[in-house]
């Protein structure tokens, strides 16, 4: 083991209290053996003091295709059913009225739907883990299972949960979910096993329209960074002061 993984594991080792912790949880935390195998990057080189991650997410050029959807289940072998990044069709009536589906997550697309709704406006909202600042899902669990990485990635040691799921429902977006196989809290990582490769997550690489945008706010002329400097971005349902780092473009204000 290199001397930036002794760093990185002795990072979350102290941050868990857990100072004789072994070399399994760093492999377990990095996703095994699941690394994706399409990168030239040096994994060994990479340092998460180096980086700060965030997310961007252009509502204006989403087009429901579910293609991301697809790609995180596969990517991260997400079990039948559940999702750790889904996309939801919001249809909004002249009076105000607010009809919000999400058939599959969004994974095979959206069927039209034909009623009586007096559509104003219709657009879709993908959604996944905000990768909070401050996070009722990491305040809750009672083992420290739930943590940051330093670059800013909302993580589960899936060696420590209890699967008691105090944190599924502490997540005011819903992100989260107990993996029927694992019995563990599971959520979006942001791809983490790739990021480390300098991959972009499943998602982003699949997303046709590039919607979805991924971006390091530690380095300077990034995409993302600048992004949020300059643009009118918004996070959803701010009010809760959870301080996401998952970043909309274009988001309607019945969006929640
Ligand atoms: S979106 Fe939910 S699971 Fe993700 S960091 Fe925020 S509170 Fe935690
Ligand atoms: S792949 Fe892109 S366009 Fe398709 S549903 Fe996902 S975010 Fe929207």
């Amino acid at each position: 083991m290199n001397k930036d993984r002794r760093r990185f594991l002795k990072l979350l080792t102290s941050y868990f209290g857990l100072l004789a912790a072994k070399d399994g949880v760093y492999v377990r935390l990095l996703g095994g053996e699941n690394l994706s195998q399409d990168s030239t990057a040096d994994a060994e080189a990479y340092n998460p003091e180096d980086h700060l991650y965030a997310y961007a997410i252009d509502t204006r050029k989403c087009i429901g295709c579910g293609m991301c959807v697809k790609a995180d289940r596969l990517e991260n072998k997400v079990p039948p059913k559940n999702f750790r990044t889904w996309v939801e069709r919001y249809r909004i009536s002249e009076a105000g009225d607010v009809d919000i589906d999400s058939p599959s997550g969004g994974e095979n697309g959206f069927p039209p739907r034909v009623s009586g709704f007096n559509v104003a406006k219709a657009f879709f909202v993908p959604k996944l883990c905000n990768h909070c600042r401050h996070t009722p899902c990491i305040q809750v669990c009672p083992v420290g299972a739930s943590f940051h990485t330093p670059e800013g990635v909302v993580m589960v040691d899936s060696g420590w949960c209890i699967g008691c799921g105090y944190c599924v429902q502490a997540c005011p977006y819903g992100s989260r979910f107990i993996n029927p196989e694992t019995h563990c809290a599971d959520k979006c990582t942001l791809c983490y096993h790739r990021l480390v490769k300098g991959l972009q997550p499943a998602c982003v690489q699949a997303c046709p329209v590039g919607a979805r945008q991924f971006g390091d706010l530690k380095r300077a002329g990034d995409p993302v960074r600048q992004l949020i400097a300059r643009e009118r971005v918004m996070v959803l349902q701010p009010t809760l002061l959870t301080k996401p780092n998952c970043y909309y473009l274009g988001l309607d204000q019945g969006v929640r």
